[in-house]
This record gives C-alpha cells, sequence and structure tokens, in this order.
C-alpha cells in the first residue's frame, strides 16, 4: 500500500503487514462547536485505520485534543478550563455520531504538561532551546534542516508572533510564561505559564508511541509551522519522529475558505442533523483525501442522490456482480476514495457492499426501512387480491401504500412481494 508523504514529496510504500502502523492525527482546538473541516482529518484516520485491519495490520490512530491555546483565552476570560471541557465533550459527541467509532487514544494537552515540561528541559539541556523573561524559545538556528517539511527557506519564513526577547524572529515558543488575563496556569523550572501549541503534539505523540512511528495526519494549513516545528523539536533530541507526513486538503463553502469569521462555516452537529451523518460522509469519501474538497448545498444535494442509489441496490435482489480486489486496488493506491465509491457504484452484490461499507462507517445503508405494520396487511391483502385475480382490488391497494409514501414491488422470492419506501 502507498501514501503520499508531504515530507517527500511523493508516494511512500508501507511496510509489509501486520506493521505496525502508527498514525498520529492532530485534532481540534477546543473552544467552540467543531468545523465541519474537523471532521475530515478524523474521518481520513479512522476510514485510513478500518482499511489497514482489514489488509491485516496491526494499527493504531493517537487523536490529540488541544485544550491549552490562545484562541480559548480569549474565547472565555476568566472561564477558559470550563469551556475547554464543554468543547471536548461536544467534540466527542459530535465525532461519535459521525459512527466511524472511536480512536485508540485521545490525548489532552492539560494532561500532558509534565511530560512537555521534561521534554523542555531536554531541549535547554541540549542547547536547543533557551529561556527568555520567563518564556521558553527553541532555536531555529540549531538546526540546519529547520524547513525540511514546508520546504521553505528561513529568511521567507512568516514569524508565528513578534517579541523583542528572541534571538531570531522564527525562533517559536515551547514554553509561554502566564499573561494577565490567563486563568489557567502550569508551574515549572521557569516559572508559571503552559507549553506552547507545537510543543503539545511532538510530546503527546512521543508519549503514545515513543520517538518514531508509520504516520503523521493533519490538515494542509498545519504544515507550517505547526508540523515544522514538531519536526525539529524532535528531531533535535535525535528522535527519528514520524516517517509519512498525510496533509489533507481543506474544506470550502462555494469555493471559498470554510471559516467563522467569514460567517460560511459549517459544524459536524449542523451537517448530520441537517443531511445525516450518511451523506456528511459520502461527501467526505468523494473526495481525494489530499485535494480541497467544497461542502455546499450543490454537493451535500449530490451525496443524497448517491445514498439513494446505493439503497435500491439494496431494494434489489443481490447480483454477484463485483470483485473485492477493485477495492483494495482504489484503496491501496494512495487511499483514493473516489475510486473506491465508484468501484461499489459499480457492485451489486450485497455480500460484498456490505464488507465495503462496514469500512466506512456506511452498515445503515444495507439496512431497508422496515414498513409500517398497517402498510404491511395492506400489501398482504393486495397479494391475496392478486392470488384471486382482483386487479382492480389489486391496484386500489397498490394506490393506496403509494399514498401512504411506499412502494410493493412484486419480486421472486417468500412473501412475493417487498415494501420500498419512495425517496
Ligand atoms: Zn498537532
Amino acid at each position: 500500500m502507498k501514501l503520499y508523504s508531504t515530507l517527500s514529496r511523493q508516494l511512500e510504500e508501507l511496510p509489509p503487514p501486520p506493521g505496525p502502523i502508527r498514525m498520529y492525527f492532530c485534532g481540534p482546538t477546543v473552544y467552540q462547536r467543531a468545523h465541519i473541516g474537523n471532521a475530515r482529518p478524523f474521518a481520513i484516520g479512522m476510514w485510513l485505520r478500518a482499511w489497514l485491519r482489514e489488509r491485516g495490520y496491526d494499527a493504531t490512530l493517537v487523536h490529540n485534543i488541544t485544550d491549552i491555546n490562545d484562541k480559548i483565552y480569549d474565547a472565555a476570560p476568566g472561564a477558559s478550563a470550563e469551556l475547554a471541557a464543554h468543547a471536548t465533550q461536544w467534540y466527542l459527541e459530535d465525532t461519535r455520531d459521525l459512527g466511524l467509532g472511536m480512536p485508540d487514544g485521545l490525548p489532552k494537552a492539560t494532561d500532558a504538561v509534565g511530560s512537555i515540561v521534561a521534554f523542555i528541559e531536554k531541549l535547554v539541556a541540549a542547547g536547543n532551546a533557551y529561556e527568555a523573561g520567563g518564556d521558553v524559545y527553541f532555536s531555529v538556528s540549531t538546526d540546519p534542516g529547520y524547513g525540511r517539511l514546508s520546504r521553505q527557506k528561513i529568511e521567507n519564513m512568516e514569524p508565528e508572533e513578534e517579541s523583542s526577547i528572541k534571538h531570531a524572529p522564527q525562533d517559536f515558543a515551547l514554553w509561554k510564561a502566564t499573561k494577565p488575563g490567563e486563568d489557567t496556569s502550569w508551574g515549572s523550572p521557569w516559572g508559571p505559564g503552559r507549553p506552547g501549541w507545537h510543543i503539545e503534539c511532538s510530546v503527546m505523540a512521543e508519549d503514545a508511541f515513543g520517538p518514531v512511528f508509520e504516520i503523521h495526519g493533519g490538515g494542509l494549513d498545519l504544515v507550517f509551522p505547526h508540523h515544522e516545528n514538531e519536526l525539529a523539536q524532535s528531531l533535535a533530541l535525535g528522535h527519528d519522529f514520524a516517517r509519512i507526513w498525510m496533509h489533507n486538503g481543506l474544506l470550502t463553502r462555494s469555493g471559498e475558505k470554510m471559516s467563522k469569521s467569514l460567517g460560511n462555516d459549517m459544524t459536524i452537529r449542523g451537517v448530520i442533523d441537517e443531511w445525516g451523518r450518511e451523506v456528511a460522509l459520502l461527501l467526505l469519501l468523494s473526495g481525494q483525501w489530499r485535494k480541497p474538497l467544497d461542502f455546499n448545498q450543490g454537493t451535500l444535494e449530490q451525496s443524497r442522490a448517491q445514498l439513494e442509489t446505493f439503497r435500491n441496490v439494496f431494494r434489489s435482489p443481490s447480483e454477484p456482480v463485483g470483485e473485492w480486489t477493485e477495492l483494495e486496488a482504489a484503496l491501496d493506491d494512495d487511499f483514493n476514495t473516489p475510486e473506491a465509491l465508484a468501484v461499489m457504484h459499480s457492485w451489486r452484490d450485497h455480500d460484498l457492499l456490505r464488507r465495503a461499507f462496514a469500512i466506512f462507517g456506511l452498515e445503515s445503508i444495507a439496512e431497508l426501512e422496515k414498513a409500517p405494520a398497517e402498510l404491511a396487511a395492506l400489501a398482504e391483502r393486495r397479494r391475496e387480491a392478486r392470488d384471486t385475480m382482483d386487479f382492480a382490488e389489486s391496484d386500489r391497494l397498490r394506490d393506496e401504500i403509494a399514498a401512504a409514501g411506499w412502494e410493493v414491488r412484486d419480486v421472486a422470492e417468500s412473501p412475493g412481494y417487498r415494501l420500498v419506501r419512495r425517496s
């Protein structure tokens, strides 16, 4: 199986099964109801784990929760910890309702502060970091390969924050001294403060897997500075860190960047409530994971139509059409889910489709709705009318069933008809 890596800018072959394949996917900063954009790396990670397990790998997914961050302090002055705790629960509920199961580990930054302080102390001792005014900064000039992931020259990099106490503009904070208005802080050798964002992920990934693991994932907007800096910190301690870096394309809304400030964002909760989780998952599957994907009325309606097409396959008898190897070819080639969807649309074999749907959390498509008892009784009376050649009564009953939104179809197997909800 091959996956594209941002680090090498090429497709990388995975080791043969059983691996292990250890995956760390960056999760959300928790301060509001999560944006549908956060569902993409979550779903890709969960689908990839399911597919790797199907292919015989020992696959593990860790997905972190960033619950210490400037955005949280800004969103809830004086009550940031309470907001982060609530928003963590919302995120867990919303992602659970996607119906894909949950990652193997969901570490929170607040639970990792002790390990983070220990990691920073090692960087300071090794000469890769320095203390200044209660902050600690990583010194990018100590890393000759800095820029290896985003392939930028240091002089062209946008400094993350301006500060007169840094030795160089691109140096980034590992530890930030507590500022007025910040209502949470932790003790450290440099005084009270809290970790920087990048060091949180280096430490949570290494706490979960040790210093070397196979895949690091996240949105394309995390390549720089977040992942560049994670890599620099870990390599500075002589750790190899992640081998393959998967960056998913971002979601757009009618071609525009989706963001709360533009007022065009959609939440995971909103999409599930309005369209249903199956439509959301089919739309996420319709885009190649590296490319941008547009969420709008039109693409959501297309996914709803796809859902109906799949349901119709289960309203008809199963036919031996489809080969599992077709799905393997699509997914083993850089996890090409749009190709996998096309393959599944060509299949008519119910068992094969059920097996594929199970990978993507879509088993429910195969469960046909059961008709209400009174309609089942009408269908039974229609069968009796047909048996006695009373076609006028049989047609009348068919129309009565249709008026209730159902269709009665004659089929070979017992009891000779099937009730199907009309879309
Ligand atoms: Zn991260």
